[in-house]
């Protein structure tokens, strides 16, 4: 079945890792969907030819001066986009009335507002912006309940679950539900000796060893903090209590995660690691569209290996897991420490063990308040951010 109106779709960081293999689905179904706008903070040169091959009525674009360089890039071509900036422009874009379909896949907090935005304007929101969620919690549950919009997992873990579970699914105990097993590769320091962790730079935690990612969350997958964020997005998306959540390390990341029934069954979904399955699943659903992965071929790959997480070697699992049981604004500083410290590691200013160590000491200082509502999740957010700069600055 195909929809007669192509459906239109707002890209948020359209130049990163899952923006680029989100146009790639797209471009793959020209009747099926229309691109409204994308948008990007970096790599401009980047988002002009995307102007230039997808027409999309907007881009938008972070700061003016990325702005001018895209008008300029642009100048005297026959296009029919029009270029706007900063958050302003973001939000304009996720919740005009023409838009149908919003991929949030923006990195970290700056993607908050403009996911925000789109949920509230009740849009299909595709989540691949994790921390959006992880940081403003109740905050985020809240709009879309209000709004009735429809958040479907991108991040490939939680859009595994969503497919081992019934749909629609509001309470996991009455599926049958005993617990979600929640997958992970171990990133690529999962065997390297713990005395030698503390001297890894910057492209030896980038290099993953399956997936191929943007660098705060190739940071975040070595340090294992990714998986914890993962944790927090998986108790908020599914509705679930923190003890039926367990992680499982599965070092060839083919199966992305799995749902284990009461009656002893263990539902996995899996595939070859290529992030535009999962978008195609989220575009489409519930049909299903070529997303351009090849088929699995389990012969070929021959083995799958399961284990248990080394808490000791990655102490980021910890505190997420101690961010989630004490609530309130505890993930949002958490989600705060974790870009800062790991913005300190890429700019080779904080060595890769002292990034949990930092969010450690800030999360026995931040004051856990409650989410009221958007400001107080920018308050916690921005004072866990002074914070860490100071702990950062004690070094
Ligand atoms: P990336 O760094 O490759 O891309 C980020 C995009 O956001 C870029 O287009 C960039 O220009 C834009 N951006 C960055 N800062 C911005 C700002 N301040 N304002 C406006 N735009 C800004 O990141 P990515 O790997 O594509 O990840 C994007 C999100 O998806 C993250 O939240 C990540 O955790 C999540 N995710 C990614 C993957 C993956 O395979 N890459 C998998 C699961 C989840
Ligand atoms: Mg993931």
């Amino acid at each position: 079945m195909q929809p007669t109106q192509p459906q239109s779709v707002t890209v948020l960081g359209s130049t990163g890792s899952i923006g680029v293999s989100t146009l790639d689905v797209l471009a793959r179904h020209p009747q099926r969907y229309s691109i409204y706008a994308l948008t990007a903070r970096e790599r401009i040169a980047e988002l002009a030819q995307q102007c230039r091959r997808f027409s999309p009525r907007f881009a938008v674009v972070a700061s003016e001066q990325g702005a001018a360089e895209l008008r300029e890039l642009l100048a005297g071509e026959d296009l029919p986009t029009e270029i706007l900036c900063g958050v302003d422009g973001l939000c304009q874009v996720s919740s005009d009335s023409q838009v149908d379909t919003v991929m949030a896949a923006i990195v970290g907090a700056a993607g908050l507002r403009p996911t925000l935005a789109a949920v509230e304007a009740g849009k299909k929101v595709l989540l691949a912006n994790k921390e959006a969620l992880v940081m403003a919690g109740p905050v985020f549950l809240r709009a879309l309940f209000n709004s009735g919009a429809q958040l479907l997992p991108i991040d490939s873990e939680h859009n595994a679950i969503f497919q081992c579970l019934p749909q629609p699914c509001s309470n996991l105990g009455d599926a049958g539900v005993e617990k979600i097993l929640l997958t992970g590769s171990g990133g690529p320091f999962r065997t390297r000796a713990v005395n030698d962790l503390h001297r890894v730079t910057p492209d030896e935690a980038c290099a993953h060893p399956n997936w191929s990612m943007g660098r705060k969350i190739s940071v975040d997958s070595a340090t294992m903090m990714n998986k914890g964020l993962e944790f927090i997005e998986a108790c908020l998306l599914f509705n679930a209590r923190p003890e039926q959540i367990d992680v499982v390390v599965h070092p060839q990341s083919i199966v992305h995660s799995m749902v284990q029934y009461r009656d002893g069954s263990l539902l996995a979904q899996m595939g070859n690691p290529d992030m535009r399955t999962p978008i195609a699943h989220a575009l489409a659903f519930p049909e299903r569209i070529d997303s351009g992965v090849p088929a699995l071929d389990l012969i070929t790959q021959g083995r799958l290996d399961f284990e248990a997480p080394d808490t000791q070697r990655f102490p980021c699992l910890r505190l997420a897991r101690e961010a989630m049981d004490a609530g309130g604004s505890a993930p949002t500083a958490l989600n705060a420490a974790n870009e800062v410290a790991v913005e300190a590691f890429l700019q080779g200013r904080l060595a890769f063990t002292s990034i949990a160590a930092v969010i450690e000491q800030v999360m026995n200082r931040a004051q856990a308040v409650e989410l009221t509502g958007l400001d107080a999740v920018e308050t916690a957010d921005r004072h866990a951010r002074e914070l860490t700069q100071r702990v950062l600055g004690a070094l």
